[in-house]
């Protein structure tokens, strides 16, 4: 199944990435993230990657279906992207963020937390990458972290 205005492919960040076959501008529904909404959070899909989402307090969206090629957007520090749950339509979908042209990979915030930045390598490119996949509000916290953590010389 295929969604209009994006494409999966390879990534320079990670694995497949989602790329978008058209221009939008910011604001704009890019795809749909979809799956099916459950209170507790789902495993780890078949290839042993999570697409488990937590579109609001206590509501989990298992996007793990190869119906969702959303599922293969990647996180980077400065994404171009968000996911946005759409309460009224029971949805979530990618928005632009800034005018994103055809051929760029599109990008969001996993919003990690700093437990679960530690285990996930952040390999977006950008110079200032955190090295790291975390949310943003977090960011000034992990750099603390590593910075206490590193081996005394
Ligand atoms: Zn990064």
């Amino acid at each position: 199944m295929s969604t209009p205005g994006v494409a999966s492919r390879p990534s320079p960040i990670a694995g497949l990435g989602l790329f978008a076959t058209q221009d939008f501008i910011a604001g704009e529904r890019i795809a749909p993230y979809t799956g099916a909404t459950n209170s507790q959070a789902p495993g780890p899909a078949e290839d042993g990657r999570i697409y488990a989402l937590e579109v609001a307090p206590g509501l989990w969206l298992d996007g793990s279906s190869a119906d969702n090629p959303a599922r293969h957007a990647n996180h980077a520090c400065h994404p171009n992207a968000e996911l946005v749950w759409h309460e009224s339509e029971s949805a979530a979908w990618l928005m632009a963020l800034r005018t994103i042209r055809g051929g760029e990979e599109i990008t969001f915030d996993y919003g990690f937390s700093l437990a679960e930045s530690l285990l996930h390598p952040c390999a977006c490119g950008a110079p200032d990458c955190v090295r790291r996949i975390i949310a943003t509000p977090l960011r000034p916290a992990l750099r603390r972290h590593l910075r206490f953590s590193r081996p005394r010389d």
